[in-house]
C-alpha cells in the first residue's frame, strides 16, 4: 500500500505543483509528487515573475486568468498572502510593426474584459520615472497586471496540494518511468532503487522532461532555451517599488520594478538552445553563458538606449539566467502521450509558467479526471508536430526561434 499511488507527478516546479493542486482539488485519488531537488528550487526560482494577462493566442487569457484565480483560492486555503503585486503594465510601441502588435493586444484585452487604456507621454513619464517618454509613440496601460515571487507561488501550490492530501517528496530523483506489456504505465523507479507504483504518471520535469522520455522513445516537442535578465543597483527615486512593468518589443526588452531597482530582460534575435542531455542535475551547477554565445548586450542594449538613455553606465547588481522550455509554435505541451496508457505531460512552458501554471495544471487535471476541458486541448497536444527528436540540433533551433520571435511579456 505504502508505495502504491493513483497518480505520480515528477517535478516540483510550478507546473508539477500546480497540477498536483488542481488534481487534489478534484479529489483525483492518492497523489505523490517527487522532485530530485528541493521543491520550487529550479527554473521556478529564477523567473522575472510577470503575470501578463492579455495574450493574442487562443486559450491563453483563460489559462492566465486561472492562475490569478488559483492565487486567490490558495490564499484562502492557506490563510496567508502570496504577495501578488498588482503594479500594472505598460506596453510600448514606437514602430509600425510594434503598433500592430499593440493593437492586437488591445483588442484581445478588451474582448476578454481586461482593463486597458492608451496613455499620454505625460502619464507614461509619471508611471515610469526612468523612461525617456519622447521615444514612446503609443503606450497601452493595463492596471490589473501583476507580478509575484515565482518560488513563493510554487511553494504555495505545493503547500495547498499538501493540505489537500498530496504527498510531497523532495530530493527523490526518478531514474525511469516504468511500463508493463510495452503499453501500460505502472510507476517509477528512483535512483535509490525504490519502485513506486501508479497507473498514471505525469512528467512535469521541466527542462529535464525529455531525458525521462528518451528510453520510452517519446520526444516531447520542446527544448531548453536560455532566458535571462539583469537587475540594476538600487535607485528608489528613479525605479520606485511597484511601478508598472513594461514590454518594449522595439527594444526586444521588458522591465519590472524590484524594491527600488530595475529588472531588465532582453531577448536576442538568435536565442541559445541547449541539448537537454548537457544540463546538470541542478541549475546552480550549469553555466548558461559558457554554454552559449554572448551577444545579447551588444545587440539589445543599443535598442533599449532610446528609452533608457544611460543604460551603458547603469550599475548592474545581479544577473539571472535559466532555461525556459520552448516549443516551435510557442504554445504549451499538455496532455496524454498517446503511445502509452497512463502517461501525461505538462511541459513546454515557453517562458510563461508563472503566468500560466495554474491554468496549465487545470487543463491537465481536467483531462486526467475526464472533465470537460476549459480550453481546447488540441492546441497543446504533445503529438501535434508528429514525431520529433528533441536531441537534434535542427529541432532545437526551431524551438529557439520561437523565443527569438517572442514579442510579449
Ligand atoms: C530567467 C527567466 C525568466 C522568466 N520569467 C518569467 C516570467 O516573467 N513570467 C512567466 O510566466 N514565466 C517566466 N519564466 C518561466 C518560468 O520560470 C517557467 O515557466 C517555470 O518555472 C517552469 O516550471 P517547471 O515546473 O516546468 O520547471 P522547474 O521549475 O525547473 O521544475 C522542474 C522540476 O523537475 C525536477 N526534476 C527533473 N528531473 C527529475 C527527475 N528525474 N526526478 C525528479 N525530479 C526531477 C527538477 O528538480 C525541477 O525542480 C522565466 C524563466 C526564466 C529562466
Amino acid at each position: 500500500m505504502e508505495n502504491r499511488f493513483d497518480i505520480i507527478i515528477i517535478g516540483g516546479g510550478l507546473l508539477g505543483c500546480a497540477t498536483a493542486y488542481q488534481l487534489a482539488k478534484r479529489k483525483a485519488g492518492r497523489i505523490l509528487l517527487l522532485d530530485g531537488n528541493e521543491i520550487a528550487s529550479q527554473a521556478s526560482a529564477r523567473a522575472a515573475c510577470l503575470l501578463t494577462r492579455a495574450r493574442t493566442k487562443p486559450g491563453l487569457m483563460e489559462i492566465v486568468q486561472e492562475t490569478y484565480d488559483c492565487i486567490a483560492e490558495m490564499e484562502d486555503l492557506l490563510g496567508e498572502s502570496l504577495e501578488l503585486q498588482q503594479c500594472g503594465s505598460v506596453t510600448i510601441a514606437s514602430s509600425e510593426v510594434s503598433l500592430k502588435g499593440l493593437e492586437a493586444l488591445e483588442e484581445a484585452a478588451t474582448r476578454f474584459g481586461i482593463p486597458n487604456e492608451r496613455i499620454s507621454r505625460e502619464q507614461t513619464r509619471k508611471l515610469l520615472p526612468w523612461i525617456d517618454a519622447e521615444a514612446v509613440d503609443v503606450a497601452l496601460y493595463m492596471p490589473t497586471d501583476a507580478f509575484i515571487d515565482s518560488a513563493l507561488l510554487c511553494s504555495g501550490y505545493a503547500r495547498a496540494a499538501s493540505k489537500l492530501g498530496v504527498e510531497l517528496r523532495p530530493n527523490c530523483k526518478v531514474k525511469e518511468i516504468l511500463v508493463e506489456n510495452g503499453r501500460q504505465v505502472s510507476g517509477v523507479r528512483l535512483f535509490n532503487g525504490e519502485v513506486l507504483s501508479a497507473s498514471l504518471v505525469v512528467n512535469a520535469a521541466g527542462a529535464w522532461a525529455n531525458l525521462l522520455m528518451r528510453p520510452l522513445n517519446v520526444g516531447l516537442p520542446f527544448t531548453p532555451v536560455r532566458s535571462h535578465f539583469w537587475i540594476t543597483a538600487i535607485d528608489s527615486e528613479r525605479f520606485p517599488a511597484g511601478h508598472p512593468f513594461t514590454v518594449i518589443p522595439d527594444a526586444r526588452a521588458f522591465t519590472r520594478s524590484d524594491v527600488g531597482a530595475l529588472i531588465i530582460g532582453l531577448r536576442e534575435s538568435c536565442c541559445q538552445a541547449f541539448d537537454p542531455s548537457a544540463l546538470t542535475e541542478r541549475l546552480e551547477d550549469f553555466d548558461f553563458n559558457q554554454a552559449a554565445k554572448w551577444t545579447v548586450l551588444d545587440e539589445c542594449a543599443p535598442l533599449l538606449k532610446r528609452y533608457l538613455h544611460d543604460i551603458d553606465d547603469l550599475p548592474i547588481a545581479h544577473y539571472m539566467a535559466g532555461p525556459s522550455c520552448y516549443v516551435p509554435d510557442a504554445m504549451f505541451v499538455i496532455g496524454p502521450v498517446k503511445r502509452y496508457e497512463g502517461l501525461f505531460t505538462v511541459t513546454g512552458c515557453c517562458g510563461g509558467g508563472v503566468a500560466a501554471g495554474g491554468g496549465m495544471g487545470r487543463l491537465a487535471a481536467e483531462m486526467i479526471t475526464g472533465e470537460r476541458p476549459f480550453v481546447s486541448p488540441e492546441l497543446f497536444a504533445p503529438e501535434r508536430f508528429g514525431e520529433v527528436n528533441p536531441f537534434s540540433p535542427e529541432f532545437q533551433r526551431r524551438c529557439a526561434d520561437a523565443r527569438s520571435n517572442k514579442k510579449g511579456g
